[in-house]
């Protein structure tokens, strides 16, 4: 029996996760699982999967959570450190499924016990990627990709030599405004950004599709993972999401990723790794399909990605305030305070804030500095929120 742990449980990454492992229960012994406010949906998959312990980030829902949990066996716990306590109990494979810059604490944790990481939460290379990949390192810790273009990219790799790789190309949906004239943009609304073309994900990072923040990440979450450099990663529109990414050789050869768009491949990828297992997921009719579109990017409409760029060449804690910024400008976007377009000026101007301040962006990359960072962001974030909206 394989012991493991969801960190995310309740949302979208950690309900595939859980479906493929509760397909076959006689194979994993579940350690921890953890949400946030789903209390009911964590405490129901937490005592059919007989977990050991389920945990909720929202400590005002302990109460909630272990009436729920009552005579089932299963530990209840809550707050951040609580979780992050979980990461750390003996496990073989951990899934990182939490969204944004909190999942970053728990994942470095997992890594230092020696846990294989499954890594879906990108914010965690986002903003700490060489403190993430030093903590594998040194623990010498696995960790396996689950974005699914990271994943494409894992696989497209194997057996080959990283001196021979040229370029990498990770392809983008477009998101829901892909084809929207770009003068409607800042009218689009909270419901309309919320709605993915083909892939059914949690709202923010839909969202986060719309802008091609999400994009913006995974170039930077590329360059951290596969050590590339920032001019060798390309990002190619490709409407029908099924070429995941390719990785030009030097030969000229392109390997392509090709599948449908659910993450339980990537999920199940990761899960069995190094081997392949079935997995429920659609065969492609490529006949039926016909012909796949790519196109360039247009950076006009989606100036997240220069964002990226330029987040990658100052380096640094760079990635802290870019990620944390864009969460904050995301939360400012969700609560109504302002506009679509505005999210990328927010962000912008996080990055020259802190980049204007004495030493941070050249700080060490500890945890605590960087959630330092991180709540330096957030404030200039905020204060480019309440400016706008004034
Ligand atoms: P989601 O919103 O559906 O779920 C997020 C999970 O994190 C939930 O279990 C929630 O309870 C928990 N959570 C939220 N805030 C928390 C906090 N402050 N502390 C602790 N737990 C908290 O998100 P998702 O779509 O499943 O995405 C999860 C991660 O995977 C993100 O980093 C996302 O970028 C990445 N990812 C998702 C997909 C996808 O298809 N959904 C694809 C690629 C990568
Ligand atoms: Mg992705």
């Amino acid at each position: 029996m394989r012991r493991v742990s969801i960190l995310g449980a309740t949302g979208s990454i950690g309900q595939n996760t859980i479906d493929l492992i509760a397909r076959a229960p006689e194979e994993y012994d579940v350690v921890a699982l953890t949400g946030a406010t789903n209390i009911k949906q964590l405490a129901h998959d937490a005592i059919r999967l007989r977990a050991d312990v389920a945990v909720t980030a929202d400590e005002t829902r302990l109460d909630d959570l272990r009436a729920a949990l009552h005579g089932s066996g299963v530990e209840a716990a809550a707050g951040t450190q609580a979780i992050t306590e979980s990461a750390t109990r003996s496990a073989d494979w951990i899934m990182s499924a939490i969204v944004g810059a909190a999942g970053l604490a728990p994942g470095l944790a997992a890594l230092e016990q020696g846990t294989t990481l499954a890594l879906a939460n990108k914010e965690s290379l986002v903003c700490a990627g060489a403190l993430v990949l030093e903590t594998a390192r040194t623990c010498g810790t696995r960790i396996l990709p689950v974005d699914s273009e990271h994943s494409a990219i894992f696989q497209a790799l194997i057996g080959e030599d990283m001196a021979s790789v040229e370029r990498i190309i990770i392809t983008a949906s477009g998101g829901a405004f892909r084809d929207w004239p770009i003068e409607d943009l800042p009218q689009a609304t909270l419901d309309q950004a919320s709605s993915h073309p083909n892939w059914d994900m949690g709202q923010r990072i839909t969202i986060d599709s719309a802008s091609m923040f999400n994009k913006a990440m995974e170039i930077i979450e590329t360059h951290e993972f596969f050590d590339v450099q920032p001019d060798q990663i390309e990002v190619l529109v490709h409407p029908q999401s099924m070429v995941h990414a390719l990785v030009g050789f030097n030969d000229g050869a392109l390997m392509a990723h090709v599948g449908p768009p659910d993450m339980r491949h990537a999920i199940g990828f990761a899960l069995h790794h190094p081997y392949r297992q079935d997995l429920p997921v659609e065969r492609l009719d490529l006949a039926a399909i016909g012909q796949f579109e790519f196109r360039a990017p247009d950076e006009a409409r989606w100036p997240a990605l220069r964002l990226a760029r330029e987040a990658m060449q100052a380096g640094g804690m760079m990635g802290a305030v870019f990620n944390a910024g864009k969460e904050a400008a995301l939360d400012g976007f969700i609560a109504g305070q302002i506009g679509f377009t505005r999210m990328a000026e927010v962000v912008e101007e996080a990055m020259n804030t802190v980049a204007a301040s004495d030493g941070h962006i050249a700080a060490t990359m500890t945890l605590d500095n960087v959630l330092e960072v991180d709540h330096l962001a957030r404030k200039a974030a905020q204060a480019a929120i309440q400016k706008k909206a004034g």
